[in-house]
């Protein structure tokens, strides 16, 4: 059974084409990417230890689930979400921490990032989700919500069927419509326009 993770969901967003490259040639990202991967890893475990009652509290969370890895087989999605914060009213949601500063939007990727947390929340709790929250760790432990409706969970659950499609079939998809995101991806000698 082949699980795809909301990292590749992401890496699909900014060109079908990375995972082509990825999963069906098998050809990884240069070093430095993978260096600044595992940096991100160790600043992700760090974080962990942090204790952020108050801000779960705020928010009315009666219990939580911290550093928690899910998998759902119906949909082939796998993940590890940094919390998930339980509500009265068979309520879940997930929190997610932001390495990084507020920059007064919600980033697409991190809406669908959320969307599928959101979609491995309801199916291993058996509980609704409606919502989804980033804590921005260098604005001051800034807590942002995010709405997760049915249309942001449909779109989540159609990405991952597209990226299945070029997995099971191995084609070639579609280059980025964004020609600029070409000039310095590790792929772009392998690319043809
Ligand atoms: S070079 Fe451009 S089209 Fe090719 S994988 Fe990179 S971003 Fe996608």
């Amino acid at each position: 059974m082949i699980y795809i993770t909301p990292s590749e969901v992401i890496e699909y967003m900014f060109c079908p084409r990375f995972i082509y490259y990825m999963n069906v040639l098998k050809i990884e990202q240069n070093e430095e990417d993978r260096h600044l991967v595992i940096k991100g890893r160790n600043i992700h475990n760090a974080k962990m230890v942090q204790n952020k009652d108050y801000i779960r509290k705020k928010i009315g969370c009666v219990d939580k689930k911290i550093d928690e890895y899910l998998i759902s087989e119906k949909l082939r999605l796998k993940g590890r979400i940094d919390e998930v914060l339980f509500f009265e009213n068979n309520l879940a949601a997930p929190l997610d921490y932001k390495y990084s500063f507020w920059q007064n939007k919600i980033f697409t990727t991190y809406k669908m990032q959320q969307a599928l947390y959101s979609l491995l929340i309801e199916e291993n709790y058996k509980k609704k989700v409606e919502r989804a929250y980033l804590v921005y760790v260098r604005t001051k432990n800034k807590l942002i919500e995010i709405k997760i409706g049915k249309q942001q969970k449909d779109k989540a659950k159609k990405t991952v069927e597209e990226i299945f499609e070029i997995l099971e079939k191995n084609y070639f998809p579609n280059p980025t419509k964004y020609k600029n995101k070409c000039f310095d991806c590790t792929y772009k000698n392998l690319c043809e326009f």
